[in-house]
């Protein structure tokens, strides 16, 4: 009755107490106006960024992401992909080989901080930015920068010409000031792997060949200027050949364009929840596919929305580009010629990107899991959903179990950048992730997980929650101490197995003892079957928890004392008057990442009276 208690006065301290996160964030609103030369395929322009300094730090410097400038021979990105355990089929060597008008760079050509030049110097894909004078806590500078660049050929996610043979893929292409938060800052060298970025406001003009259809972050500011199936009525002949394509995105931390001359534009507008725009190359033989996308699309936003939260943006681009698929701000790129199956499959994905990572945006660097596992958690259960599935999760229990079997898992908190092995830092991020949140939902029981997780989503949207936050959430809306649980799942490769160790009856009553054989304390629900038919699932809360969670399932459950993680064994009593044990299941609904299943089961046969031998 004391967990019951305790858990009561939780619940009413968080409603009174920490409702709203308070923590700071950095904020940039960029203004950019960049001319593209498709002949040449480089661009120059300008950029003003009203950044704010929000934290209570004085700064002294600053850094920016170049990104273009790792598609060049002997650039970190090219030597990782070279040398890591089992490179990215789709890198491996083929930077070192691009010759210098298909590397990628960007140049800065001046640097002004309100208005006064700054001192600055390239390493790689990071600017470094001395200040002339600091940034004082709460206070704002203007930032105006001159810069040119090359888009390379693609090679990974941005570029030019991609198999496909679409254009222009722009992500991360232009000069990115790096986030700095209450870690300090992110100036992350680019390797090929995850993002992180700052809140703010884009007002960005293009300008390029008019006969390139434009896909963008944002609501595009002059459609009757630039037709191409925008809406609006277009006025007006384009000056020397030229257009310029001017689109705003309130509130984003990235922004990515693409553009191809052959592109068709496809709009869909759903009755409540953004405005679908489809972008995909004519005469490829993929219209079928892509006329037959949109529906399931929105299928899949409208689920997304009562389960996690609102979509916030008023638009969604779906855009052939790119090496496969990526998430952007209100847009993902994706390789188009697929069959329909993937192309929805992964196009799911990309979108579900807008709420884990581009609304929750956690810092992909140190929490790629909390993106792409909560993102592939709620993947599984779509695709359990359109195709009539049972069991939603289980390919990603299975790719957990594979790595650690393997013996090369590394811990959830790894940066990463510095996974050993890319195999490790997928499984890790994609499937540990979504075992993360599945496993965390029989912990919690999972209607207040539920409730929890839209809890996550309305609190931590448009901020960087990390790993603590998401627990804190998960607590006050349970009431249960969870620490535990991140600090065994993510800062460690401890794995959980229990098991059934033996069973004796004594008078009316038969014994079950069970074992702990695994590292990774978890609570522990056991199905009890008598020979009469009886079931009775019993639950052992942890005693880390100080409570446990509802009854959720069918039939008889008891709720036992808790089981505190020092004792390797726990007996249970099972009352046996008139009939006899017949089978014993450790973790009856498979939520649990037990890695040896073969100990989970006891099936008892009573055919051995007679003397058997056995
Ligand atoms: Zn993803």
């Amino acid at each position: 009755m004391k967990q019951y208690f305790f858990a009561a006065v939780l619940c009413t301290f968080s409603l009174i107490g920490f409702a709203q996160p308070d923590r700071w964030q950095q904020r940039a609103n960029y203004k950019m106006d960049v001319e593209l030369d498709v002949n040449t395929n480089r661009f120059q322009g300008t950029q003003k960024i009203d950044y704010y300094n929000n934290s209570p730090d004085t700064l002294t410097k600053v850094y920016y992401h170049l990104f273009l400038n790792a598609f060049q021979p002997g650039s970190m990105m090219d030597v990782r992909s070279r040398t890591i355990e089992d490179p990215d089929g789709r890198v491996k060597d083929r930077i070192s080989k691009l010759s210098p008008d298909e590397i990628g760079y960007e140049k800065v050509i001046s640097l002004k901080q309100n208005g006064k030049p700054v001192k600055h110097q390239t390493v790689g894909t990071i600017l470094e930015v001395t200040l002339n004078k600091p940034i004082m806590p709460k206070s704002k500078v203007t930032l105006s920068m001159e810069f040119e660049g090359q888009v390379p050929v693609q090679i990974r996610r941005t570029g030019r010409d991609n198999k496909e043979g679409v254009r222009y893929s722009m992500s991360q292409w232009y000069p990115k000031l790096a986030e700095y938060d209450y870690e300090g800052w992110h100036p992350d060298p680019y390797v090929g792997r995850e993002f992180y970025g700052i809140w703010g406001d884009f007002d960005v003009k293009l300008t390029l060949d008019a006969k390139y259809m434009v896909a963008a972050t944002g609501y595009l500011q002059n459609a009757e200027q630039v037709g191409h199936g925008y809406e609006g009525i277009k006025k007006g002949k384009p000056k020397d050949g030229k257009l310029t394509w001017h689109f705003v995105a309130p509130e984003v931390h990235d922004f990515t364009f693409a553009a191809d001359p052959d592109y068709q534009h496809k709009i869909v507008k759903m009755d409540d929840g953004p405005e679908l725009h489809f972008f995909w190359k004519k005469d490829q033989g993929i219209d079928d596919v892509w006329n037959k996308l949109p529906a399931y699309l929105e299928q899949a936003i409208k689920y997304t929305n009562k389960r996690v939260g609102k979509y916030p943006y008023k638009v969604y681009n779906v855009v052939q580009g790119g090496d496969g698929g990526m998430e952007y701000g209100m847009l993902t790129l994706i390789t188009g010629k697929r069959n329909l199956n993937s192309l929805v499959g992964v196009t799911v994905h990309e979108m579900l990107h807008s709420w884990f990572q581009f609304v929750l945006a956690t810092n992909e660097s140190l929490y790629a899991w909390m993106d792409e596992g909560f993102n592939s958690y709620i993947g599984n259960e779509i695709e359990a959903h359109v195709n009539g599935k049972e069991n939603a999760h289980g390919g990603s229990y299975n790719s957990y179990f594979y790595v650690v079997k393997r013996g090369i898992e590394e811990p959830l908190s790894t940066h990463a950048d510095h996974f050993e092995r890319n195999a490790a830092y997928s499984i890790a991020s994609y499937s540990k992730g979504a075992v993360f949140l599945h496993q965390l939902s029989y912990i919690m029981g999972q209607e207040t997980f539920d409730k929890a997780f839209r809890r996550y989503y309305e609190e931590w949207k448009f901020k960087h929650p990390n790993v603590n936050d998401f627990m804190r959430i998960m607590e006050k809306e349970s009431g249960l101490q969870l620490q535990w649980y991140k600090q065994y799942f993510v800062y460690s490769t401890k794995t959980v197995d229990y098991g059934v160790k033996n069973t004796f009856t004594e008078g009316d009553t038969t014994y079950i003892t069970l074992e702990r054989v695994g590292q990774m304390p978890m609570p522990t629900e056991v199905k009890v079957t008598l020979d009469n038919g009886d079931e009775t699932t019993y639950y052992m809360p942890l005693r880390l928890m100080r409570g446990g969670k509802e009854k959720e399932i069918e039939g008889n459950w008891v709720q036992l004392s808790d089981w505190p993680w020092t004792h390797p064994t726990y007996t249970i009593a099972v009352p046996t008057k008139g009939t006899k044990l017949k089978r014993v299941e450790v973790d009856p609904t498979h939520k649990v990442a037990d890695i040896d299943r073969s100990n989970n089961i006891l099936e008892v046969s009573y055919v051995v009276e007679e003397g058997a031998g056995l």
